[in-house]
Parts: structure tokens; C-alpha cells; sequence
């Protein structure tokens, strides 16, 4: 089995396409799922996976996405690796992922969540009490109003547009 560089990179290009399986506009590597690729001490190829929110169900699928691009491809044996610290964070999602977003009709994230480099402890996070103003995904305006924390899975939440009247899902920073 070939274990240059090259076939990393050979791996690293098919698993780009892999999308999400909740949002398919955009790819795990995008969403900052993907996190690593590599041989592990074995020779083993090693997939390393973050889970976003762990509430949300779409990791196995991931998994199986992974293990069905590597085979179409022809790349071997291989393992997944799932890694929680550090916690998977909105501030992974790229920025061309989030014009992504936005078109495909979710709010990106606004802001950072802060990440925090000492990973050794699992941060708490503090929710502001004040929102931001979310941008309507379709028309742009921020005269938007909650309708529920959670939209159509848990990571989202349900907004809705005051002036062109829409809802929409908000991708909740985390
Ligand atoms: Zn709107």
C-alpha cells in the first residue's frame, strides 16, 4: 500500500466531496467535521471525525459516507476516528461554506464563539442574553424574529423574515 504524501492528499480530495448528509450544499470538510487524515502506527489509513452538536444523529451516516467514498475510490482498508476534544465549534464552518449556507436558504452562524486554545478541559460556554440581529438568508434584512429554539434538527434554530415573511433556519453558533 502506498504511503506517501500523495495518497493522502489522494484522500483528502475524495473526502472533500463527501457532503453533509443534513445539509448536502456544503461538505464535512467544509463544516470542519473532517478533521485529519493519516496512517496510523499500523500503516492504517485513519479518517479523524469531530461530531458537530452530539445531539444530532447524522455521525453514523458520516461514517458511512466516509467508508463508501474510500471504497468507491479504490483507497483501502481504513479506519474512523472520532475525536471529541476539541469540541467541534461553528467557528470551523468555512467562510465559503457559510456563503453556501446562505444560499442554500440557512443563516450562517454570526460571530465567534470564542474558541478557547486550552483544550484540555471541556469549556462551558456562556450564551449571551442579547441576540444578534439574524440576516434573512433570502432578502438580507435583519428585522427577523425567533419562532423557535430548535428549527428542523436540533442545531438549528426556526427563524422567520418580517419583510419578506419567510422562515428560515438559523445555524446556531456553538
Ligand atoms: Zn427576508
Amino acid at each position: 500500500m502506498d504511503t506517501t504524501n500523495a495518497s493522502i492528499e489522494r484522500v483528502w480530495s475524495v473526502l472533500e466531496a463527501v457532503p453533509d448528509p443534513e445539509i448536502p450544499v456544503v461538505s464535512i470538510r467544509e463544516l470542519g467535521i473532517l478533521r485529519d487524515v493519516r496512517h496510523g502506527d499500523d500503516g492504517v489509513l485513519e479518517v479523524v471525525i469531530t461530531p458537530t452538536y452530539s445531539g444530532c444523529p447524522a455521525m453514523s451516516q458520516i461514517a458511512e459516507d466516509i467508508a463508501q467514498a474510500i471504497d468507491d475510490a479504490g483507497l483501502g482498508a481504513h479506519r474512523i476516528e472520532t475525536v471529541l476534544a476539541p469540541a467541534w465549534t461553528t467557528d470551523w464552518i468555512t467562510d465559503e461554506a457559510r456563503e453556501k449556507l446562505r444560499r442554500y436558504g440557512i443563516a450562517p452562524p454570526t460571530g465567534a464563539c470564542g474558541s478557547i486554545p486550552d483544550t484540555s478541559t471541556k469549556p462551558i460556554r456562556f450564551v449571551p442574553y442579547k441576540r444578534e440581529a439574524i440576516a434573512c438568508p433570502r432578502c438580507g434584512s435583519t428585522h427577523t424574529e425567533r419562532l423557535a429554539q430548535f428549527g428542523s434538527t436540533a442545531c438549528k434554530a426556526l427563524y422567520r423574515c418580517v419583510d419578506c415573511r419567510e422562515p428560515f433556519d438559523y445555524f446556531k453558533p456553538y
